[in-house]
C-alpha cells in the first residue's frame, strides 16, 4: 500500500518536473508583445509597440523634403526610395526599442552636405569644375541662387547631404512661361544695315507648362515636360531695317550683334518648376559657335570691359540717350574702356566665360537704367 503510494507521489513530482519547463514556456510566451518591426530592404532596424507613432516618424521624416516644393505643385508620390515594411511581431517587453531611438535611426545620415563659400572671382564655371559637378547639378543643388548673380560670402552646396533612408517624390506643376515673339523685318534702302527702327513693339505670349519632376531627398532627379498648352500667343514686332551694307555678318541668323543658331533663353520672369520661386532674366541668350564675332549693336562708347562675375567676360557700351548694351560671356575682349566703337564693329568673340553652360552671348539692353527686351531692339 505504502509502496503504491510511494510510486504515485514520485510519477506526480516526475510529471511535475517534466511538465514544468513547458508551462513557463506557455507563461513566457503568454507574455510577449504585439509590436512593429521596422524593416529596411528586407534588414530589421527597430521594434517599436506603437504603430501610429511610427508611421507619425516617418511621415514627418519625408514632409521634411516638401517644405521647398511650390505651393501650387500637386505632389502624386512620396515614397522611400528603399523597400520599406511594417511588420507586425510578437516580442518580450525588453526587445521593443524605443521611439527616440527609432527617430534617430530614421533620421541618420550616411554623409553630410559639402558647402562651399564663394570668393572673389568665382561663378558657377570654375566652382563646377573646381568640385567636380556640371553646373546644371550646381543649379540643382542651389534652386535659389542665381547663378548670374552671385557674391562673395555667400554659401554653395556642392554635394547633397546623404540620408540612409531615400525619399523620393514625385510631382506635377504647371508653370507659365513666356512664348517668343517674331521680328518681320520691313526694309528700307535709306537706312544702313545695322540701323533700325521699331514700328511695332513685340509682346511675348504665354504658355502653360506642365512638368512631371522626380526630386530625390529635395533634390531634383529628372524633370519631363509633359504637356504644353498656349494661353496667349505672342503679338510679333515690327521693324524697319536698312539694307545699304556696312559690314557683312553672314552666319545662319543675323541677330545683328551676332550671327547665332538660336534664342536658347528670353528675357524676362521664369518660373522655378520646382520651388515657384521667380527669377528675372535681364537680357536674352543667344546660342552661337564659340569663336562667332559679336559686334557693336550701334555707335557708342565702352564703359565696362572685363571680368565681371557670372557674367564672364563682359562689355558695356553706352550709346548716349539713356540707351546701353551689354555682351557677356565672351572668350575675347576686342576693345578697352573708353574706347568709340561704331554700329557693327567687331567688339569681342562669343565664348562661354563665367555662368554658362555652353557658348553663348548673353545680350541686355538698358534704357535709363532698365532692362528691356532686347527682342524688342535687335
Ligand atoms: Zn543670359
Amino acid at each position: 500500500m505504502i509502496k503504491k503510494r510511494i510510486i504515485l507521489i514520485l510519477t506526480a513530482v516526475i510529471l511535475f518536473f517534466a511538465v514544468l519547463p513547458r508551462l513557463i514556456i506557455i507563461v513566457e510566451a503568454f507574455k510577449k508583445e504585439k509590436a512593429y518591426q521596422f524593416m529596411v530592404n528586407g534588414e530589421p532596424w527597430f521594434i517599436v509597440s506603437e504603430k501610429d507613432s511610427l508611421e507619425r516618424i516617418l511621415g514627418e521624416y519625408q514632409e521634411q523634403y516638401l517644405a521647398n516644393i511650390d505651393k501650387n505643385a500637386q505632389v502624386k508620390k512620396v515614397t522611400f526610395s528603399q523597400k520599406v515594411e511594417i511588420v507586425e511581431v510578437e516580442v518580450k517587453p525588453e526587445e521593443i526599442d524605443s521611439l527616440e531611438l527609432a527617430k534617430e535611426k530614421i533620421y541618420a545620415v550616411e554623409e553630410a552636405a559639402v558647402e562651399i563659400e564663394i570668393k572673389k572671382g568665382d561663378n558657377f564655371w570654375n566652382l563646377s569644375k573646381a568640385n567636380q559637378i556640371t553646373v546644371n547639378e550646381l543649379e540643382i543643388l542651389n534652386p535659389d541662387v542665381d547663378p548670374d548673380k552671385i557674391f562673395p560670402g555667400e554659401k554653395l552646396i556642392v554635394k547633397p547631404f546623404n540620408p540612409v533612408l531615400d525619399v523620393s517624390i514625385e510631382l506635377e506643376n504647371l508653370v507659365v512661361e513666356p512664348v517668343p515673339f517674331k521680328i518681320e523685318y520691313k526694309k528700307d534702302h535709306s537706312l544702313f544695315k545695322n540701323d533700325k527702327k521699331i514700328l511695332k513693339e513685340g509682346v511675348e505670349g504665354q504658355k502653360e507648362v506642365n512638368y512631371h519632376i522626380t526630386l530625390l531627398n529635395g533634390y531634383q532627379s529628372s524633370l519631363q515636360i509633359i504637356s504644353e498648352k498656349n494661353l496667349q500667343e505672342p503679338v510679333n514686332a515690327i521693324v524697319q531695317i536698312g539694307t545699304k551694307t556696312t559690314v557683312s555678318r553672314g552666319g545662319k541668323i543675323n541677330y545683328g550683334v551676332v550671327s547665332g543658331k538660336r534664342i536658347s533663353s528670353l528675357y524676362g520672369y521664369r518660373i522655378h518648376p520646382i520651388t515657384g520661386r521667380r527669377r528675372f532674366h535681364e537680357g536674352i541668350d543667344i546660342a552661337a559657335t564659340h569663336g562667332n564675332r559679336v559686334y557693336a549693336y550701334t555707335d557708342g562708347r565702352v564703359v565696362e570691359a572685363g571680368w565681371n562675375g557670372g557674367y564672364g567676360n563682359c562689355i558695356l557700351i553706352d550709346h548716349g540717350n539713356g540707351l546701353k548694351t551689354r555682351y557677356a560671356h565672351l572668350s575675347k575682349i576686342y576693345v578697352r574702356i573708353g574706347q568709340k566703337v561704331r554700329a557693327g564693329e567687331r567688339i569681342g568673340a562669343i565664348g562661354s566665360t563665367g555662368n554658362s553652360t555652353g557658348p553663348h552671348l548673353h545680350f541686355e539692353v538698358i534704357k535709363n537704367g532698365q532692362t528691356k527686351n532686347p527682342l524688342n531692339y535687335i
